[in-house]
C-alpha cells in the first residue's frame, strides 16, 4: 500500500529544512569545511586576502578535505541560505564571516542543533553557541587609529588655531565597527574635552558602504564650507573614498585621513601622501588560527592550547574561546618593516605605475 504519509520521513533535499542537515560529529572526522565570507566591494581583503589563504589554511590542515565556499555579497539572507545548503550537503565544521553580527544568530543555532561547529571568522555573531571566535583585539584597531590622530593633530592646526574632525565609522551591524569606534573614542576622548580637536560629524556607514562614505564626506565637506583638518576613517575601502571627495574640494594630502586593512589601494594612497595611516592586520595568522582549529577539531584533540588574546564575551551571555591577534599601526615610514617585510603586498605592485 502506497500512501503519501511514508514521505514525511524522506528526504528531498530541500534546503530550507533543517531535518536534511547529517550531523556534524562536532567536527570529528569532517572533511568537508563550509567557508562563508560578507562581501566582495567593502574592503578587497575578503576576496584578495581572505579566501586564498583560508583554502590553504584548511587545505593543509585537513589532507584530502573538500572546502564548501560561498560569498554572501553583502545579503544576509543569502548567507543564511549558503550556510544552510551547506550543511545539507555535508559541511560538518563552518567558518563564518558574518555580513550582519546579529542576522546570523539562526546559523549558529542550526548548526548547533546538528553538532556542527561554528568557527566565528573575524566578526563575531551574536549568539553564545558561537563554538570559536578567530579575530584580531578589534578594540585595539581603533586605539591605533585614534593614537595616530592624537600624535599627528597638532600639524593640521588652521590659523584660527583649531582642529576640526570628522569621524565616519563602518556598519553598525558588525560587531567590529562598534569594537573600532569604542576603541577610537577611548583615545580621542580625554583631547575632545579640552576642546584641542572638534568633532564636526560622527555617522556611521551601514554595510560599510564605499559609495555612501563618499556621499557623507561630500556633506561634511559642504555644511563645514571644507574647513575640515581630519578624518577618522574606519578602513581602507572607505578611505579611498573619502579622499575622492577631498580631491574634488582640492583638499587631498592636506587633511589627516585614517584607515585600516593595509591594502594595495590604501598602501599607494599612503606612498602619495593621501592618506596617513591604515592598520594592518596579518591576515595570513588569522587564516592560519582557523587552520589550527580545523585539524584539532577533525583530529579530535583538545583545543584549549590553541587559544589566545582573550575570551570573547558576546551580549547575551556567551563566552567564546577566542584566537586574537594584535593589528599593527603603518603609516609612509613603516610600510617596509611590516606589510612588505611579511609579504603581505610586494614592492612591485605597491609601487606600479607611482613615481
Ligand atoms: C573587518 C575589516 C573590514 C570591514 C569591512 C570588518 O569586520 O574587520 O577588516 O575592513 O569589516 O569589510
Amino acid at each position: 500500500l502506497f500512501s503519501c504519509l511514508i514521505l514525511t520521513s524522506c528526504s528531498f533535499g530541500d534546503a530550507g529544512s533543517t531535518t536534511n542537515i547529517p550531523s556534524g560529529n562536532d567536527g570529528k572526522n569532517c572533511n568537508r569545511v563550509g567557508v562563508f565570507l560578507p562581501d566582495r566591494t567593502t574592503s578587497d581583503r575578503w576576496e584578495h586576502n581572505d579566501h586564498p589563504l583560508l583554502e590553504a589554511a584548511i587545505n593543509k590542515a585537513i589532507p584530502g578535505v573538500s572546502i564548501d565556499y560561498h560569498n554572501a555579497n553583502g545579503d544576509s539572507d543569502a548567507q543564511i541560505t549558503q550556510t544552510t545548503t551547506g550543511m545539507v550537503n555535508g559541511d560538518c565544521i563552518l567558518v563564518v564571516a558574518a555580513h550582519d553580527s546579529i542576522a546570523a544568530e539562526p546559523i549558529v543555532v542550526q548548526a548547533k542543533a546538528h553538532n556542527i561547529p561554528v568557527i566565528a571568522y573575524d566578526r563575531l555573531i551574536q549568539s553564545k553557541d558561537v563554538n570559536y571566535y578567530v579575530s584580531f583585539n578589534n578594540t585595539r584597531v581603533g586605539v591605533l587609529q585614534a593614537q595616530y590622530i592624537v600624535d599627528h593633530y597638532q600639524e593640521y592646526k588652521t590659523a584660527g588655531n583649531h582642529v576640526h574632525m570628522a569621524i565616519i565609522s563602518g556598519s553598525q551591524t558588525d560587531t567590529n565597527a562598534l569594537l573600532f569606534s569604542i576603541g577610537a573614542h577611548s583615545i580621542l576622548d580625554p583631547l575632545l574635552a579640552t576642546n584641542e580637536l572638534t568633532t564636526v560629524n560622527e555617522v556611521f556607514t551601514p554595510d560599510w558602504s564605499n559609495t555612501t562614505a563618499q556621499t557623507e564626506m561630500e556633506a561634511v565637506l559642504a555644511d563645514n564650507k571644507n574647513d575640515i583638518q581630519v578624518v577618522y576613517v574606519a578602513n581602507d575601502g572607505m578611505a579611498g573614498s573619502v579622499i575622492t571627495a577631498l580631491e574634488s574640494a582640492n583638499l587631498a594630502g592636506k587633511v589627516l585621513v585614517t584607515g585600516q586593512d593595509a591594502t594595495v589601494g590604501g598602501l599607494r594612497n599612503i606612498l602619495q601622501g593621501k592618506q596617513s595611516m591604515t592598520v594592518y592586520k596579518p591576515i595570513a595568522k588569522e587564516a592560519q588560527s582557523v587552520g589550527d582549529l580545523v585539524k584539532a577539531l577533525h583530529d579530535g584533540t583538545d583545543v584549549k592550547g590553541l587559544t589566545r588574546g582573550s575570551t570573547t564575551p558576546t551580549y547575551n551571555g556567551g563566552l567564546i574561546p577566542s584566537i586574537l591577534d594584535d593589528p599593527i599601526s603603518v603609516n609612509a615610514q613603516n610600510i617596509k618593516q611590516t606589510v612588505i617585510k611579511d609579504g603581505y603586498v610586494s614592492k612591485s605592485v605597491l609601487c606600479a605605475n607611482l613615481p
